[in-house]
């Protein structure tokens, strides 16, 4: 999984963890090109950025919520990411999610 970004001028290059970890070790040993693949990268970049972020990012200009189980959610959208099982009144079992609050004569199913 190429999961880091790293940003040279204007072009961007997709790194695995261990190019990543190699490139900057380079760096630190005084490389002043390293070679990665088909590449040979510079040493002065702009970012590396690990690709979750950049997501983390984008959710979260979108207006979407990070739940408990550190999944996404639309800014409105109930999270059933640690649903539970719990009987109403009229006997009817429902799965509902993990916040839900009982009303009177509901119980938790176990
Ligand atoms: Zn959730």
């Amino acid at each position: 999984m190429k999961n880091w970004i790293l940003t040279i001028g204007i072009d961007k290059f997709y790194l695995t963890e261990k190019e990543k970890v190699f490139y900057l070790e380079s760096i630190d040993k005084g490389a002043k090109y390293i070679s990665i693949g088909d590449k040979i990268l510079g040493t002065t970049f702009q970012t590396l950025i690990n690709k979750s972020v950049i997501e983390e990012t984008k959710a979260l200009n979108e207006g979407k919520k990070q739940c408990e189980y550190g999944k996404w959610h639309d800014k409105n959208a109930s999270c059933f990411c640690g649903t539970r099982w719990i009987m109403s009144i009229d006997g009817v079992a429902r799965e509902v999610p993990h916040n839900y609050e009982l009303s009177e004569g509901e119980k938790e199913l176990k």
